[in-house]
Protein backbone atom coordinates (compact mmCIF):
# COMPACT_ATOMS: atom_id res chain seq x y z
CA UNK A 1 0.00 0.00 0.00
CA UNK A 2 2.93 2.27 0.24
CA UNK A 3 3.32 3.55 -3.41
CA UNK A 4 7.23 4.91 -3.68
CA UNK A 5 8.44 2.89 -0.90
CA UNK A 6 12.42 4.15 -0.08
CA UNK A 7 13.04 0.52 1.61
CA UNK A 8 11.37 -1.29 -1.99
CA UNK A 9 12.97 0.50 -4.68
CA UNK A 10 11.05 3.40 -4.82
CA UNK A 11 9.78 3.80 -8.25
CA UNK A 12 8.98 1.98 -10.85
CA UNK A 13 9.61 2.77 -14.31
CA UNK A 14 7.61 1.94 -17.90
CA UNK A 15 8.78 -0.36 -19.76
CA UNK A 16 9.52 1.62 -22.55
CA UNK A 17 11.78 3.78 -20.47
CA UNK A 18 13.63 0.37 -20.11
CA UNK A 19 13.60 -0.68 -23.95
CA UNK A 20 15.92 2.24 -24.73
CA UNK A 21 18.48 0.69 -21.92
CA UNK A 22 19.85 -1.89 -24.60
CA UNK A 23 21.29 0.77 -27.11
CA UNK A 24 22.76 3.08 -24.11
CA UNK A 25 24.42 -0.07 -22.30
CA UNK A 26 25.95 -2.02 -25.74
CA UNK A 27 26.98 1.39 -27.81
CA UNK A 28 28.56 4.27 -27.44
CA UNK A 29 26.38 7.31 -26.69
CA UNK A 30 27.15 11.07 -27.12
CA UNK A 31 27.07 11.56 -23.41
CA UNK A 32 29.65 14.31 -23.24
CA UNK A 33 30.28 14.85 -27.13
CA UNK A 34 28.42 18.12 -29.06
CA UNK A 35 28.03 16.82 -32.35
CA UNK A 36 27.94 20.54 -33.63
CA UNK A 37 31.26 21.44 -32.75
CA UNK A 38 32.05 18.43 -32.51
CA UNK A 39 33.33 18.75 -29.42
CA UNK A 40 33.45 18.18 -25.42
CA UNK A 41 29.92 18.82 -24.81
CA UNK A 42 28.07 18.75 -21.27
CA UNK A 43 26.96 15.90 -19.85
CA UNK A 44 22.97 17.02 -18.57
CA UNK A 45 22.57 18.71 -21.74
CA UNK A 46 19.80 15.87 -22.66
CA UNK A 47 17.90 15.93 -19.92
CA UNK A 48 18.75 20.07 -19.11
CA UNK A 49 16.29 20.87 -22.01
CA UNK A 50 13.42 18.68 -20.66
CA UNK A 51 13.55 20.33 -17.36
CA UNK A 52 13.26 23.51 -17.78
CA UNK A 53 10.77 23.11 -20.96
CA UNK A 54 8.90 21.07 -17.95
CA UNK A 55 9.40 23.87 -15.53
CA UNK A 56 10.04 26.83 -16.52
CA UNK A 57 13.60 27.30 -15.34
CA UNK A 58 16.51 29.13 -17.24
CA UNK A 59 18.95 26.09 -16.50
CA UNK A 60 19.11 22.86 -14.68
CA UNK A 61 21.55 19.75 -13.91
CA UNK A 62 21.17 16.48 -12.09
CA UNK A 63 23.29 14.68 -9.71
CA UNK A 64 23.25 10.68 -7.66
CA UNK A 65 20.30 11.95 -5.72
CA UNK A 66 18.64 15.29 -4.11
CA UNK A 67 20.68 14.50 -0.95
CA UNK A 68 23.51 14.99 -3.19
CA UNK A 69 21.65 17.84 -5.15
CA UNK A 70 21.10 19.49 -1.58
CA UNK A 71 25.37 19.12 -1.00
CA UNK A 72 26.16 20.51 -4.09
CA UNK A 73 23.78 23.79 -3.80
CA UNK A 74 24.96 24.66 0.06
CA UNK A 75 28.41 23.64 -0.91
CA UNK A 76 28.96 25.87 -3.90
CA UNK A 77 26.62 29.13 -2.62
CA UNK A 78 27.46 28.94 0.98
CA UNK A 79 30.09 27.18 1.78
CA UNK A 80 32.31 29.16 4.72
CA UNK A 81 29.04 31.11 5.24
CA UNK A 82 26.08 31.21 7.28
CA UNK A 83 22.59 29.57 6.29
CA UNK A 84 19.91 30.95 8.30
CA UNK A 85 17.13 28.08 8.56
CA UNK A 86 13.44 27.53 10.32
CA UNK A 87 13.68 25.67 14.01
CA UNK A 88 10.89 23.97 12.57
CA UNK A 89 12.87 22.63 9.43
CA UNK A 90 15.73 21.06 10.62
CA UNK A 91 13.96 17.77 9.60
CA UNK A 92 15.68 14.47 9.44
CA UNK A 93 14.71 12.29 6.41
CA UNK A 94 15.70 8.92 6.97
CA UNK A 95 19.20 7.15 7.03
CA UNK A 96 21.52 9.67 7.95
CA UNK A 97 19.89 12.79 6.28
CA UNK A 98 19.66 15.31 8.81
CA UNK A 99 19.84 18.87 7.81
CA UNK A 100 22.41 20.09 10.65
CA UNK A 101 24.31 17.34 9.39
CA UNK A 102 24.11 18.11 5.74
CA UNK A 103 24.91 21.55 6.54
CA UNK A 104 27.93 20.76 8.35
CA UNK A 105 29.25 18.29 5.80
CA UNK A 106 28.77 21.16 2.91
CA UNK A 107 30.90 23.80 4.91
CA UNK A 108 28.25 25.86 6.02
CA UNK A 109 27.23 26.95 9.58
CA UNK A 110 23.85 26.96 10.21
CA UNK A 111 22.27 29.64 12.01
CA UNK A 112 18.91 28.15 13.65
CA UNK A 113 15.86 30.85 13.47
CA UNK A 114 12.58 30.94 15.02
CA UNK A 115 10.89 28.65 17.06
CA UNK A 116 9.91 24.87 16.38
CA UNK A 117 5.91 25.66 15.36
CA UNK A 118 6.87 29.32 14.85
CA UNK A 119 8.95 31.46 12.41
CA UNK A 120 8.55 34.95 11.30
CA UNK A 121 10.38 37.29 8.28
CA UNK A 122 11.67 39.44 11.51
CA UNK A 123 13.71 35.98 12.56
CA UNK A 124 15.37 35.54 9.08
CA UNK A 125 15.82 39.56 9.17
CA UNK A 126 17.71 39.34 12.10
CA UNK A 127 19.66 36.59 11.55
CA UNK A 128 21.43 38.34 8.45
CA UNK A 129 24.82 39.19 8.83
CA UNK A 130 27.73 39.84 6.04
CA UNK A 131 28.30 36.43 6.48
CA UNK A 132 25.18 34.94 5.35
CA UNK A 133 25.45 32.54 1.63
CA UNK A 134 21.73 31.87 0.95
CA UNK A 135 18.31 31.65 2.41
CA UNK A 136 16.92 28.45 2.41
CA UNK A 137 13.58 26.86 2.81
CA UNK A 138 13.12 22.55 3.59
CA UNK A 139 9.54 21.31 2.51
CA UNK A 140 9.21 19.37 5.41
CA UNK A 141 7.52 16.11 3.93
CA UNK A 142 7.98 13.80 6.20
CA UNK A 143 5.92 15.64 9.05
CA UNK A 144 4.01 18.24 9.80
CA UNK A 145 3.16 20.88 12.76
CA UNK A 146 -0.16 21.59 13.93
CA UNK A 147 -1.86 23.99 15.87
CA UNK A 148 -0.05 27.32 16.37
CA UNK A 149 2.16 27.42 14.00
CA UNK A 150 3.46 29.90 11.43
CA UNK A 151 6.04 29.73 8.74
CA UNK A 152 7.43 32.27 6.26
CA UNK A 153 5.61 31.61 2.67
CA UNK A 154 8.45 30.78 0.15
CA UNK A 155 7.59 34.24 -1.85
CA UNK A 156 8.39 36.03 1.19
CA UNK A 157 11.60 34.87 1.97
CA UNK A 158 12.82 35.35 -1.66
CA UNK A 159 12.03 38.64 -1.28
CA UNK A 160 14.02 39.02 1.47
CA UNK A 161 16.96 37.01 -0.26
CA UNK A 162 17.01 39.30 -3.31
CA UNK A 163 16.45 42.60 -1.43
CA UNK A 164 19.93 41.40 0.03
CA UNK A 165 21.49 40.02 -2.84
CA UNK A 166 21.33 36.53 -2.13
CA UNK A 167 20.05 33.40 -3.82
CA UNK A 168 17.09 31.71 -2.55
CA UNK A 169 17.30 27.59 -2.07
CA UNK A 170 14.06 25.56 -1.95
CA UNK A 171 14.76 21.51 -0.97
CA UNK A 172 11.36 20.52 -2.35
CA UNK A 173 12.19 16.82 -1.69
CA UNK A 174 9.13 14.64 -3.29
CA UNK A 175 8.72 17.43 -5.74
CA UNK A 176 6.30 17.04 -8.53
CA UNK A 177 5.98 18.96 -12.23
CA UNK A 178 2.61 18.43 -12.03
CA UNK A 179 -0.34 19.58 -9.76
CA UNK A 180 -1.75 16.31 -8.56
CA UNK A 181 -5.18 17.39 -7.82
CA UNK A 182 -6.21 17.28 -11.07
CA UNK A 183 -6.36 13.69 -10.27
CA UNK A 184 -7.90 14.23 -7.09
CA UNK A 185 -4.81 13.91 -4.83
CA UNK A 186 -3.64 16.25 -2.21
CA UNK A 187 -1.45 18.71 -3.20
CA UNK A 188 2.17 18.42 -3.29
CA UNK A 189 4.21 21.64 -4.08
CA UNK A 190 5.33 21.90 -7.64
CA UNK A 191 8.76 22.65 -9.12
CA UNK A 192 6.54 25.87 -11.08
CA UNK A 193 5.09 26.84 -7.86
CA UNK A 194 8.49 27.39 -6.45
CA UNK A 195 10.01 29.17 -9.50
CA UNK A 196 6.93 31.15 -9.28
CA UNK A 197 7.57 32.33 -6.05
CA UNK A 198 11.40 33.14 -6.48
CA UNK A 199 13.05 30.61 -5.76
CA UNK A 200 16.77 30.79 -7.28
CA UNK A 201 17.56 27.21 -7.33
CA UNK A 202 15.19 24.41 -6.04
CA UNK A 203 16.26 20.30 -5.50
CA UNK A 204 13.94 17.42 -5.97
CA UNK A 205 14.48 13.73 -5.99
CA UNK A 206 14.09 11.53 -9.86
CA UNK A 207 12.20 8.95 -8.14
CA UNK A 208 9.89 9.95 -5.39
CA UNK A 209 6.87 11.77 -7.03
CA UNK A 210 8.57 12.43 -10.32
CA UNK A 211 8.37 8.33 -11.27
CA UNK A 212 12.39 8.39 -12.50
CA UNK A 213 14.92 6.90 -11.80
CA UNK A 214 17.28 7.96 -8.40
CA UNK A 215 18.69 11.19 -9.33
CA UNK A 216 18.21 14.64 -7.69
CA UNK A 217 17.35 17.54 -10.03
CA UNK A 218 18.52 20.94 -9.64
CA UNK A 219 16.50 23.48 -11.82
CA UNK A 220 16.94 27.24 -11.20
CA UNK A 221 19.13 30.48 -12.08
CA UNK A 222 21.53 30.08 -14.88
CA UNK A 223 24.10 31.47 -13.25
CA UNK A 224 24.11 30.04 -10.17
CA UNK A 225 23.76 26.22 -12.18
CA UNK A 226 26.84 27.25 -13.76
CA UNK A 227 28.79 27.79 -10.77
CA UNK A 228 27.49 24.41 -9.53
CA UNK A 229 28.79 23.12 -12.61
CA UNK A 230 31.98 24.43 -11.87
CA UNK A 231 32.56 22.90 -7.95
CA UNK A 232 34.84 19.89 -8.10
CA UNK A 233 32.41 18.18 -5.87
CA UNK A 234 29.77 18.02 -9.11
CA UNK A 235 31.92 15.52 -11.04
CA UNK A 236 32.13 13.36 -7.45
CA UNK A 237 28.50 13.39 -7.62
CA UNK A 238 27.57 13.01 -11.51
CA UNK A 239 24.94 10.71 -12.67
CA UNK A 240 26.11 7.68 -14.94
CA UNK A 241 24.82 7.66 -18.69
CA UNK A 242 21.94 4.39 -17.94
CA UNK A 243 20.22 7.02 -14.94
CA UNK A 244 20.58 10.39 -17.47
CA UNK A 245 18.99 7.86 -20.18
CA UNK A 246 15.91 6.39 -18.17
CA UNK A 247 15.71 9.71 -17.12
CA UNK A 248 15.61 11.50 -20.38
CA UNK A 249 13.02 9.12 -21.22
CA UNK A 250 10.70 10.04 -18.35
CA UNK A 251 11.05 13.29 -18.60
CA UNK A 252 9.94 13.15 -22.20
CA UNK A 253 6.41 11.17 -20.77
CA UNK A 254 5.60 14.10 -19.07
CA UNK A 255 6.48 16.49 -22.04
CA UNK A 256 4.87 14.38 -24.84
CA UNK A 257 2.11 12.57 -22.61
CA UNK A 258 -1.54 12.82 -22.67
CA UNK A 259 -2.68 10.61 -20.11
CA UNK A 260 0.34 10.20 -17.39
CA UNK A 261 -1.08 7.55 -15.29
CA UNK A 262 -1.14 5.27 -18.09
CA UNK A 263 2.22 6.22 -18.86
CA UNK A 264 3.92 6.29 -15.55
CA UNK A 265 3.19 3.95 -13.27
CA UNK A 266 4.09 4.93 -10.02
CA UNK A 267 1.26 7.84 -10.63
CA UNK A 268 -1.04 5.13 -12.34
CA UNK A 269 -0.95 3.23 -9.33
CA UNK A 270 -1.26 6.03 -7.03
CA UNK A 271 -4.62 7.50 -9.28
CA UNK A 272 -6.21 3.43 -9.55
CA UNK A 273 -9.64 3.71 -8.56
CA UNK A 274 -11.46 2.33 -5.47
CA UNK A 275 -13.76 -0.03 -7.67
CA UNK A 276 -10.86 -1.83 -9.23
CA UNK A 277 -9.27 -2.24 -5.98
CA UNK A 278 -11.78 -3.76 -4.35
CA UNK A 279 -13.02 -5.58 -7.50
CA UNK A 280 -9.06 -6.81 -7.17
CA UNK A 281 -9.69 -7.76 -3.62
CA UNK A 282 -12.75 -9.68 -4.06
CA UNK A 283 -11.11 -11.34 -6.65
CA UNK A 284 -8.50 -12.80 -4.82
CA UNK A 285 -9.90 -13.35 -1.43
CA UNK A 286 -11.12 -17.09 -2.35
CA UNK A 287 -7.86 -17.78 -4.21
CA UNK A 288 -5.63 -16.66 -0.91
CA UNK A 289 -7.85 -18.38 1.40
CA UNK A 290 -8.38 -21.40 -0.57
CA UNK A 291 -3.78 -21.56 -0.55
CA UNK A 292 -3.69 -20.81 3.30
CA UNK A 293 -5.95 -23.09 4.24
CA UNK A 294 -8.17 -23.70 7.39
CA UNK A 295 -6.35 -21.90 10.36
CA UNK A 296 -6.99 -18.88 8.92
CA UNK A 297 -9.63 -16.49 8.12
CA UNK A 298 -9.64 -14.09 4.73
CA UNK A 299 -11.63 -11.13 4.36
CA UNK A 300 -11.59 -8.09 2.23
CA UNK A 301 -11.17 -4.58 3.77
CA UNK A 302 -10.95 -1.27 2.95
CA UNK A 303 -7.34 0.03 4.07
CA UNK A 304 -4.99 2.94 3.90
CA UNK A 305 -2.17 3.65 1.69
CA UNK A 306 0.46 5.99 1.69
CA UNK A 307 2.00 7.82 -1.05
CA UNK A 308 6.24 7.20 0.71
CA UNK A 309 9.38 8.42 0.52
CA UNK A 310 7.94 10.98 2.86
CA UNK A 311 5.32 12.68 0.73
CA UNK A 312 2.51 14.27 2.52
CA UNK A 313 2.72 11.51 5.06
CA UNK A 314 -0.36 12.38 7.02
CA UNK A 315 -2.46 11.77 3.48
CA UNK A 316 -3.72 8.48 3.49
CA UNK A 317 -4.66 6.95 0.17
CA UNK A 318 -7.99 4.88 0.49
CA UNK A 319 -7.54 1.79 -0.74
CA UNK A 320 -9.05 -2.09 -0.67
CA UNK A 321 -7.00 -5.02 0.74
CA UNK A 322 -7.03 -8.76 2.21
CA UNK A 323 -7.00 -8.92 6.09
CA UNK A 324 -5.51 -12.58 6.85
CA UNK A 325 -6.30 -13.54 10.48
CA UNK A 326 -5.80 -16.42 12.37
CA UNK A 327 -8.69 -18.35 13.56
CA UNK A 328 -9.57 -19.80 16.58
CA UNK A 329 -9.82 -22.99 15.23
CA UNK A 330 -6.34 -23.46 14.83
CA UNK A 331 -5.35 -24.34 17.98
CA UNK A 332 -3.37 -21.88 20.41
CA UNK A 333 -3.44 -19.57 16.83
CA UNK A 334 -0.60 -19.22 14.73
CA UNK A 335 1.43 -16.35 14.78
CA UNK A 336 0.70 -13.41 12.17
CA UNK A 337 4.34 -12.72 12.04
CA UNK A 338 5.23 -16.25 11.15
CA UNK A 339 3.12 -16.02 8.11
CA UNK A 340 4.15 -12.76 7.50
CA UNK A 341 7.69 -14.12 7.54
CA UNK A 342 7.13 -16.87 5.48
CA UNK A 343 5.45 -14.56 2.92
CA UNK A 344 8.46 -12.90 2.78
CA UNK A 345 10.57 -15.56 2.23
CA UNK A 346 8.83 -16.93 -1.20
CA UNK A 347 10.82 -16.38 -4.59
CA UNK A 348 9.13 -13.09 -4.87
CA UNK A 349 8.72 -12.07 -1.72
CA UNK A 350 5.03 -10.68 -0.94
CA UNK A 351 5.19 -8.28 1.86
CA UNK A 352 2.21 -7.33 3.73
CA UNK A 353 1.35 -5.37 6.91
CA UNK A 354 0.55 -6.00 10.22
CA UNK A 355 -2.22 -3.78 11.77
CA UNK A 356 -4.85 -4.62 14.97
CA UNK A 357 -4.40 -8.31 15.05
CA UNK A 358 -4.35 -8.84 10.84
CA UNK A 359 -2.04 -9.28 8.41
CA UNK A 360 -2.96 -6.85 5.63
CA UNK A 361 -2.34 -7.15 1.88
CA UNK A 362 -2.97 -3.76 0.14
CA UNK A 363 -4.11 -4.63 -2.99
CA UNK A 364 -2.88 -1.46 -4.64
CA UNK A 365 0.34 -1.89 -5.83
CA UNK A 366 -0.26 -5.39 -7.09
CA UNK A 367 -0.05 -5.85 -10.64
CA UNK A 368 0.70 -9.17 -11.41
CA UNK A 369 -1.76 -11.04 -10.02
CA UNK A 370 -1.13 -14.27 -11.51
CA UNK A 371 2.19 -14.26 -10.52
CA UNK A 372 1.11 -13.06 -6.88
CA UNK A 373 -0.82 -15.99 -6.61
CA UNK A 374 1.82 -18.60 -8.06
CA UNK A 375 4.46 -17.47 -5.37
CA UNK A 376 1.73 -18.28 -2.62
CA UNK A 377 1.26 -21.89 -4.15
CA UNK A 378 4.89 -22.35 -2.95
CA UNK A 379 3.97 -21.34 1.02
CA UNK A 380 4.68 -24.50 3.01
CA UNK A 381 2.53 -23.83 5.81
C1 LIG B 1 13.75 12.63 0.28
C2 LIG B 1 14.27 13.96 0.63
C3 LIG B 1 15.64 14.24 0.51
C4 LIG B 1 16.62 13.20 0.07
O1 LIG B 1 16.39 12.83 -1.26
P1 LIG B 1 17.07 11.50 -1.84
O2 LIG B 1 16.70 11.53 -3.31
O3 LIG B 1 16.50 10.36 -1.10
O4 LIG B 1 18.53 11.65 -1.65
C5 LIG B 1 16.06 15.51 0.84
N1 LIG B 1 15.21 16.46 1.26
C6 LIG B 1 13.88 16.23 1.39
C7 LIG B 1 12.98 17.33 1.88
C8 LIG B 1 13.36 14.97 1.07
O5 LIG B 1 12.06 14.72 1.18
Amino acid sequence: GTVIHTNLGRALLPDRVTDKLQRILTQPSTLEFDLTTGRRGERDSIVEQQICELTGAEAATVVNNNAAAVMLVLNSLAAGKEVPISRGELVEIGGSFRIPEVMASSGCKLVEVGATNRTHLKDYQQALSPATGCLMKVHTSNYEIRGFTAEVPQAELATLAHNNDLPMVVDLGSGTVVNLEQWQLPHEPTVQEAIADGADLITFSGDKLLGGPQAGLIAGKKVLIDQLRKNPLKRALRVDKITLALLHEVLQIYLTSDDLPADLPSLGILTRSADAMEAQARRLQPAISKRLGDDWGCTVVPCQGQIGSGALPLESLPGWGIAVKSLPSSGQGKRLNQLAGLLRALPVPVIGRISDGALILDVRCLTDEAGFLHQLDQLAL
